[in-house]
């Protein structure tokens, strides 16, 4: 059975897998900067036959690995990027390998790696068994920042996929139809004049005035925008000192909603404020879009399908070893965080969960119709071929998003067990769809049903390059 090849090739390798997961926790790098990361994933793929596409979408640690040919087409992504400011050492206490540096507090590691893994196993049994249609590994640099995904879905990557795997380090064994919010990330450079602020403030324009006024503005639209949309900034630049009138400063706003059309709406609106602002000041302004998203569009058919393999497989449990890790680790979340955090993820059963350490379940789909509200490039894909996000359980209960603590469980056994449990899901389900045309044309329906008709409009300027030095701007 194709299943079994997939899974035995795993287990053969368990070692070898985690080897490679560890490498890219060690590395650690942002953004756009992933090399080493993208290098060690490209190479270990290219051994085992797959063609590579380097530097794709104008982004240098983009890449994609293909194997095999013609229809279908199963895609499999994998994200390479780390978090600045959470380095830390494979320890329940907090402990930094370097103070300050970048870690894996979203665990992509492991996200880049069961990619790689599941899609290797699928091609393992394709070969063995002749199994006609064609596996795809999709390196993906730069989620954090909303960048990676939404740059290939443009550049067309993802054209001609007929369904998409993407596995997420979670605390939960998890498949399910929510979706999230869609975004825009936009700066606004506002410029004036300079002039002695006591001395001849009627000769100076302020650029930092504009700022203001325009976040002024905004907080006056807010009442009157849908009650799920979010919208927040940052002043980056207002100005030098305070006896010199600022002839520039720069906010940076994040718009979001439930629905791409939303965001378009308020985004427009925000633009018409900054030309208020304009106005108010007498300043002019340039506006720099650094990147948007769109929200998920879920399918019911590919959670059930990976459900049913989390199940059939079986979720890990723990060690006596890896429950006193988390005993410790848990010295450092708040009950009150970990209750809150517990309460938003409206996971079954989470009233009873507060004195428990994992979730080991496999859960059936909890969040249907719900929209988080975070934003992930992983939504862009959906709109252009059905696509599932499902989670394993790599980290104790009560973790907190983008922590030292996701860094640290990321790095050893607790996240090695959601890796090679995900590589498996991701191997079994992409070999479903492979072989199940029934299976393949009904998740394939579902997604036109919930298009209804609606055509991906990239949410990017057609001409626009990566931020490849937004990392090292001021
Ligand atoms: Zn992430």
């Amino acid at each position: 059975m194709p299943k079994e090849i997939a899974l035995g090739w795993i287990d053969e390798n368990e070692k070898h897998i985690i080897k490679i997961s560890d490498k890219a926790w060690k590395y650690a790098e942002l953004g756009l900067l992933e090399y080493k990361t993208s290098e060690l994933l490209s190479k270990e793929i290219e051994t085992h036959g797959f063609q590579l596409e380097r530097g794709v979408a104008g982004m240098p640690t983009a890449f994609v690995a293909s194997w095999g040919s013609g229809k279908p087409v199963i895609g499999v992504m994998g994200e390479l990027d780390a978090l600045a400011g959470v380095s830390q050492k494979a320890v329940p206490y907090k402990d930094p390998v370097v103070e300050g540096a970048p870690g894996h507090g979203c665990g992509h590691n492991i996200h880049g790696t069961s990619g790689m893994a599941g899609a290797i196993a699928i091609k393992t049994a394709m070969e063995e068994k002749r199994l006609p249609g064609t596996v795809k590994f999709y390196g993906c640099p730069a989620e954090e920042t909303l960048v990676g995904k939404v740059f290939m879905v443009r550049d067309g990557l993802f054209d001609g996929v007929d369904a998409c795997l993407s596995h997420h380090p979670s605390s939960a064994n998890t498949a399910g139809t929510g979706s999230s919010n869609a975004m825009n990330s936009v700066k606004f450079h506002f410029y004036g004049k300079t002039a002695h602020a006591a001395g001849d403030p009627e000769n100076g324009i302020s650029a930092l005035d504009a700022v203001e006024l325009m976040s002024n503005g905004v907080n006056f639209m807010r009442e009157h925008i849908i009650e799920k949309a979010r919208v927040h900034y940052v002043t980056e630049v207002g100005g030098g000192q305070p006896n010199v009138v600022p002839a520039y400063a720069r906010t940076w706003f994040y718009v979001r909603a439930p629905e791409r059309e939303q965001v378009e709406y308020i985004y427009d609106w925000v633009l018409q404020i900054a030309d208020g602002a304009d106005k108010m000041a007498r300043t002019t302004h340039e506006v720099e879009f650094l990147t948007g998203c769109y929200n998920e569009l879920p399918n019911k058919g590919l959670s059930e399908l990976v459900v049913g393999n989390m199940r059939e497989i079986g979720a890990p449990v723990h060690t006596e070893e890896e429950i006193e890790f988390a005993k410790k680790m848990n010295e450092s979340i708040p009950p009150v965080s970990k209750k809150e955090g517990l309460r938003k993820s409206e996971r079954p059963g989470w009233e009873k969960m507060l004195d428990q350490l994992f979730d080991e379940r496999v859960l059936d789909d909890y969040r249907a119709g719900k929209v988080g509200a975070g934003s992930t490039d992983v939504s862009d894909v959906s709109w252009v071929t059905p696509t599932i996000e499902f989670g394993t359980a790599c980290y104790m209960l009560g973790t907190p998003g983008h922590s030292w603590q996701v860094t640290a469980q990321s790095g050893m056994s607790i996240g090695h067990k959601g890796l090679l449990f995900a590589s498996k899901v991701i191997a079994t389900s992409g070999l479903d769809l492979l072989t199940k045309p029934d299976r393949l044309k009904a998740v394939r329906d579902e997604w036109e049903e919930r298009l209804a008709g609606r055509v991906y409009k990239p949410p990017i300027p057609a001409d626009l390059a990566p931020p490849l030095d937004q990392l090292k701007k001021d």
